[in-house]
């Protein structure tokens, strides 16, 4: 089938079964097609929620699957590679979480959104990059245990002051974004703004003319470029797929990507083929054991309610 058919027998399957597709923003351009909704992990966690599709079709990787499973569990979830998984999120454990815990009683768990159901059972709140520092604010006054990105921790510590404990995990993607990338991309492409994700090194953030999630860099972009004249620019330092979505949004403007090498290899798992089967044959099907999902939901609805 070429895309045109895959697009059209997806759209046609959709309805048949009464699904709803989910397709984060990292997705490429023909998947973002075929999507109901496309955004960042808090907007579709959001959407997940508020659905009534009997199949949540997830184009992303594990952890939204199951966060989108958590909080709909009369849903039936499917991610349609069985490789999409996210390494950062693969980098935490509940074991570790919950030796840490013993070490620090008392503390607040606060857990970034990329981890898997069994930490975010451990957590008492979760958090996207959208709404990190909004969190970690709103505990500030008791010690935190933030997990598992150390960047976007040690980002929520330096503007919140808060007295945390940060776990050792980090995006490959943001963290090899390095003060060289800045150098090339900003004598490449001059006179332009660097708009940067906060999943990235502090040293890199400290370059940053704006710092936000996603969703919050797409923002920016659409409520500014336009006022830019026609030798301003913005260098976006996110996954690649974020400038080359906006490019094609205003293609008259100047928007670049930090740096090529910000691909996620793992959102890449997914395609329109196996988007198609995994509609028709209803696959690869995300649980999360109850006793485990009843513990995310509260720090998943948590944060919800704090966002
Ligand atoms: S971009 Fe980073 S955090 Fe997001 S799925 Fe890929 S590896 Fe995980």
């Amino acid at each position: 089938m070429d895309r045109d058919e895959l697009l059209k027998n997806i759209a046609e399957l959709k309805r048949k079964k009464n699904a709803v597709i989910l397709a984060h923003s990292y997705q490429d351009e023909d998947v973002r097609l075929a999507a109901d909704f496309v955004g960042d992990s808090l907007e579709l966690s959001k959407k997940a929620a508020g659905t009534d599709a009997d199949i949540i079709v997830f184009c992303g990787v594990d952890f939204m699957a199951e966060s989108a499973k958590i909080l709909s569990p009369d849903k039936k979830v499917l991610l349609p590679s069985r490789e999409a998984a996210c390494p950062m999120a693969g980098m935490a454990d509940a074991e570790g979480l919950r030796e840490l815990k013993k070490k620090h009683p008392g503390a607040v768990v606060i857990t970034y959104i990329n981890s898997p159901a069994e930490v975010k059972a451990e957590s008492d709140c979760i958090c996207t990059s959208s709404n990190a520092v909004k969190i970690v604010e709103h505990y500030k006054n008791k010690k935190i245990i933030f997990a598992p990105d150390k960047n976007l921790g040690a980002y929520c510590q330096a503007l919140t002051g808060a007295d945390m404990v940060i776990w050792n995990g980090w995006c490959y993607v943001h963290d090899e974004f390095s003060l060289g990338d800045i150098y090339i991309a900003k004598h490449e492409h001059p006179n332009c703004i660097l708009l940067v994700h906060p999943e990235a090194p502090a040293d890199v953030l400290e370059q940053a003319d704006f710092i936000g999630s996603t969703t919050q860099i797409i923002k920016f972009v659409e409520e500014n470029i336009e006022e830019m004249n026609e030798s301003a620019g913005v260098i976006i330092g996110t996954e690649v797929e974020i400038a080359k979505m906006l490019q094609l949004r205003f293609p008259h403007k100047r928007i670049y990507p930090l740096a090529d090498h910000a691909v996620c290899l793992q959102m890449k798992k997914t395609t329109l083929e196996n988007l198609y089967n995994s509609l028709l044959n209803e696959e690869f099907e995300i649980n999360v054991p109850e006793d485990v999902r009843i513990k995310a939901a509260a720090a998943l609805n948590k944060m919800l309610e704090l966002s």
